[in-house]
């Protein structure tokens, strides 16, 4: 399905911790069904973008804009979040004592928002949705299984599945790969270039043979800005970028 304009605007954004720029002046366009990755060192800004994004944290000055009608500046963030706007954390944080398929119950549910409706939403199309996710996460033959005895991969995409369970508009994930094996890794790129088009995804990682599977853009951040932004072959080669990881 073809879409227009930007999913996610933002527009000089700065944010200081005591009188400390960790975001300064950065601009970030993400269009809608993109898949994005967002690369740089230690220290760059990664989090606090994200952290931007969800309402975790207010900017000093700038533009964040959430499609063509929501100021997120102007919001809290559970409002945010019920924009359809998820995060996965780096750890993934499951219900170890429930199964696979009481953890995607769950999340369908967890929104407060959606509990007046609660018995409508748990009929058909619930159940429906969560068999869909069980396969694009591909855990339908763990459905049964407590989430507790998953592999650290398969918790990581029962998370994103949970996350999946509300349809958001945007999702942003947070190093998905870290102490994933070979495998867990491609499963994982699949699972994610699955999802974009769908979906908009932002994904921060630090692997970058991860990153070149992926991505069809990929943004450098460094110093709380946007240093470089291309495709992976253009920003390997962007002399700027190799002088900031060289340094790190
Ligand atoms: P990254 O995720 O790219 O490693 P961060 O967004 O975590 O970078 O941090 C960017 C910079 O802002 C770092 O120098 C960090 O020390 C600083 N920083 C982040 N959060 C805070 C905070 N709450 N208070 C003070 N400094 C912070």
């Amino acid at each position: 399905d073809v879409r227009h304009g930007p999913i996610l605007y933002m527009e000089d954004v700065t944010v200081s911790f005591d009188g400390f720029k960790a975001i300064n002046d950065l601009n970030l366009t993400v269009d809608d069904g993109e898949l994005r990755c967002i690369i740089g060192p230690n220290g760059a800004g990664k989090t606090t973008m994200m952290d931007i994004i969800t309402g975790k944290t207010r900017p000093d000055q700038g533009k964040v804009w959430f499609g063509a009608r929501h100021n997120l500046l102007t919001m809290n963030e559970p409002d945010i979040a019920a924009l359809g706007i998820g995060r996965k954390f780096q750890k993934p944080t499951v219900f170890e004592a429930l199964s696979v398929f009481e953890n995607l119950e769950l999340a369908m549910t967890a929104d407060k928002r959606v509990l007046p409706t609660l018995f409508a939403r748990l009929e058909g199309p619930a159940r429906e949705r969560i068999d869909e996710v069980l396969e694009m996460t591909g855990l339908a033959e763990q459905r049964r299984r407590p989430a507790g005895v998953l592999s650290h991969g398969q918790k990581q995409w029962l998370e994103i599945g949970m996350l999946l369970m509300q349809r958001p508009r945007l999702l942003l994930v947070d190093e998905p790969v870290a102490g994933m094996t070979e495998q867990e890794m491609e499963r994982t790129a699949e699972l994610l270039t699955g999802l974009a088009g769908k979906q908009s995804v932002v994904v921060v990682e630090h692997d970058m043979g991860f990153v070149r599977s992926i991505a069809r853009k990929v943004t450098v951040l460094h110093q709380g800005s946007v240093l470089a932004e291309g495709s992976m072959d253009q920003v390997q080669n962007d002399p700027r970028v190799i002088e900031v990881y060289l340094g790190e």
